[in-house]
């Protein structure tokens, strides 16, 4: 795609897609941009991966929204029924004054608690702020979310429980001074290339890489220890990890002395799980998990890394609470090459959910039950009454639709007709909404359910900071302008706040960002000016000319007396086991090539060429017994629903497993995920479902 050399001008900004947050520069030539090149920025110095790389041309897609639209009267009833080439159809164009009015006056009239808003883990820190804010002063309550909900909420939950903070406290880049890493549930090489390149560099250099997970995966040949364990099954065999260490004395008496608290309680739980009897629950030898126990606690600096195969468990907190347990029972947290990673997914996941696009924290995750806290928002907002009660989680807020209780929503660049488990559930409550705004670039799935759409800005269009999961914020900047009438999301969301009667007089992002620091003091220090020239500053930044700590806590914990908590975590099974039914093991991710539902990447030439077509992965021996030929179809069966698909020959896969993607909306893999949820982090149970896999004839 493109001449390297046929540019006329070139712009520093960061890549929209995933947590790693790699700066780029785009080069541009009659208002498109023709190439990217990585540069140095902290998180991946010159490096990008094949998304970063060739991942762009989405922004001059023929399918880009360029005109405000309105659903006609005489439209079908609400479904996934939108061709792209006869929009025309459904909607008819109208004037931004109109669709403002009519997204605006629909959303009034249902008013209060009637109305849901789902925000974007892809827009910036400003665009997050004045969606939370536009939620909560314009409506008086706290139902706002966004996709955090289905990636880390578990991770969070378990981390501002046990350390007082939600963040990474050691960035990935730290692993150059660990001698031994763990990554677990993760698949880097394909959801944080980048990271992954810092990972196998370690190797190179000594280190010991511990890698678990279900299904094997490319740094399987970089790592000292692969564990394939059972699904499901990581609290056992992370207790018996933790057993070892208590039973032969591994532990760092000094260190949970000093910054913690709980312990007793913690080795006592411990001593039911020793590795012999787990082995026969997590599938890994004893030994082996005597060896990894030495290993870690041996290292004299270690970091875990951990992902979604973690967190997306009914029990993906007490999965969270094991990695933070295991880190301070060995001391492995606030020195060089020590630390706890939850690996974020999307470019902004860190920075959406700092600046409070979640029901239950406003900005820097200050409860919103904490009277100081509300009195101190509202002196800053002016306006309105902020409801001291906890809100709805994106599944919760869907489930309220159904219930009769919510009639309008406002869904900023999320697509919960794709991506929310048992997504025909989903796709039932937006049909119900009374008032559906959606604001994308695309006429989504979830945009085919909606009375108006918006018309917004791709990253390249957009000014704005955004923060990467090493809690780096980094400085977005505009390359090209939007196609045709689309804006960026600040200004929608502002031009909607006017017409609901909020008076916001917000004339720039910079302005936005001012206020978040008023009440954020992880951006203490932190200004727009200095993103403008040093382009990316850490939180916690100490003065105005620290570039920022990239470890935390070497000196005790945000949590009362400083210290941190040990809570043990007991051994749940997942919500449904497999059965004669339904005898396999579902689980569902992500590809390198795709990013999340599909919309940006599948509109991408080199993306799509590479990975066009729908598939799932089985094992050689499943494939024979389905007497099912790599490229053939199967269908594939839960209590949900069923697809047919194209069968990939996997031998990553464990036998009893299907690995699905969930980016082809043609065989959507949430029609088939289980919408039980974790009880702490309301994050549902994405990485498990039983499932029935049956060979398929030929359309
Ligand atoms: Fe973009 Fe992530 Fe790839 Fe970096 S690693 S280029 S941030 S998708």
């Amino acid at each position: 795609i493109g001449d390297s050399k046929d540019y006329d001008s070139e712009v520093n900004s960061v890549c929209p897609f995933c947590g790693v947050g790699c700066q780029v520069s785009l080069k541009v030539k009659d208002n498109k941009v023709k190439f990217v090149e990585g540069i140095n920025g902290p998180a991946n110095e010159g490096r990008l991966c094949v998304k970063g790389r060739f991942g762009f041309d989405y922004i001059h897609h023929e399918h880009r929204l360029t005109k405000p639209l309105i659903r006609r009267e005489d439209a079908p009833p609400k479904g996934l029924n939108v061709d792209p080439g006869k929009w025309g159809e459904v909607f008819r164009e109208a004037t931004w004054d109109e669709a403002l009015d009519a997204a605006a006056n629909g959303l009034k009239d249902i008013g209060g608690k009637g109305v849901a808003g789902f925000g974007s883990a892809k827009c910036t820190n400003e665009e997050a702020y004045l969606f939370q804010k536009f939620i909560r002063q314009g409506f008086g309550h706290n139902n706002v979310d966004h996709c955090t909900r289905l990636c880390h909420a578990s991770s969070v939950a378990a981390l501002m429980e046990n350390v007082g903070s939600g963040a990474v406290t050691a960035t990935f880049n730290e692993i150059e001074n660990a001698d031994v890493a763990i990554v677990i549930g993760a698949n880097p090489v394909e959801n944080h290339p980048v990271a992954a390149t810092y990972f196998k560099q370690f190797t190179k250099r000594g280190g010991k890489l511990i890698v678990m997970d279900p299904r094997g995966q490319a740094l399987k040949r970089f790592a000292s220890h692969m564990l394939q364990f059972r699904p499901g099954a990581d609290v056992s065999m992370l207790n018996a990890i933790m057993h070892v260490i208590v039973e032969e004395k591994l532990y760092d008496q000094q260190y949970i002395d000093a910054y913690t608290e709980n312990w007793e309680a913690e080795k006592r739980h411990l001593a039911d799980f020793s590795p012999e009897r787990m082995s026969k629950i997590c599938g890994i030898d004893a030994e082996m998990l005597r060896d990894v126990a030495r290993t870690f606690a041996g290292a004299k600096a270690g970091m875990i890394f951990w992902g979604m195969g973690v967190s997306q468990h009914i029990h993906g907190t007490d999965n969270s609470r094991c990695l933070i347990s295991l880190a301070l029972m060995t001391g492995q947290v606030g020195r060089p090459g020590a630390g706890l990673h939850p690996l974020r997914g999307q470019n902004n996941v860190q920075g959406a959910s700092d600046a409070g696009l979640i029901p239950m924290f406003l900005p820097d995750y200050q409860p919103v039950g904490d009277e100081g806290v509300r009195n101190a928002f509202q002196e800053i907002w002016q306006e309105g009454t902020i409801d001291p009660n906890r809100g709805l989680t994106v599944t919760e807020i869907l489930d309220a639709v159904h219930a009769g209780d919510i009639h309008g929503m406002y869904i900023l660049g999320e697509n919960p007709a794709m991506s929310d488990p048992d997504v025909e559930h989903a796709r039932d409550a937006l049909a119900k909404l009374k008032h559906l705004v959606v604001q994308d670039i695309f006429i989504t799935e979830t945009a085919n359910y909606a009375d108006v759409i918006l018309p917004a800005s791709a990253f390249a269009e957009k000014t704005g900071t955004v923060t990467n999961t090493n809690r780096q914020v980094q400085m977005g900047r505009p390359a090209v302008t939007p196609p045709g009438d689309a804006k960026e999301d600040w200004w929608i969301t502002v031009e909607l706040a006017k017409r609901i009667g909020v008076g916001w007089d917000y004339t720039h992002p910079s302005e936005v960002f001012a206020e978040m620091g008023k009440s954020m003091k992880s951006l203490a220090n932190i200004t727009w000016d200095r993103l403008e020239a040093e382009n990316a500053v850490t939180y916690p930044s100490l003065s105005a000319d620290d570039p920022g700590q990239p470890i935390v806590f070497a000196d005790g914990f945000p949590r009362p007396d400083g210290r941190a908590r040990f809570t043990p975590a007991n051994v749940i099974a997942p919500d449904e086991s497999p059965d004669a039914d339904y005898p396999m093991i579902l689980t569902t991710g992500r590809q390198l090539e795709h990013w999340h539902t599909g919309s940006m990447t599948r509109r991408s030439k080199v993306l799509d060429a590479v990975e066009p077509e729908a598939n799932c992965s089985l094992h050689p021996s499943t494939l024979r017994k389905l007497d099912v030929v790599p490229g053939g179809l199967v269908r594939l069966t839960t209590r949900r629903g069923s697809i047919t698909i194209m069968a990939r020959e996997d031998r990553a896969v464990a036998p009893d497993m299907v690995f699905l993607p969930f980016a082809f909306v043609e065989a959507a893999a949430n029609i088939l995920t289980n919408p039980a949820v974790d009880p702490y982090g309301k994050i549902p149970e994405f990485k498990f479902a039983a499932v029935k896999v049956e060979k398929a004839d030929a359309a």
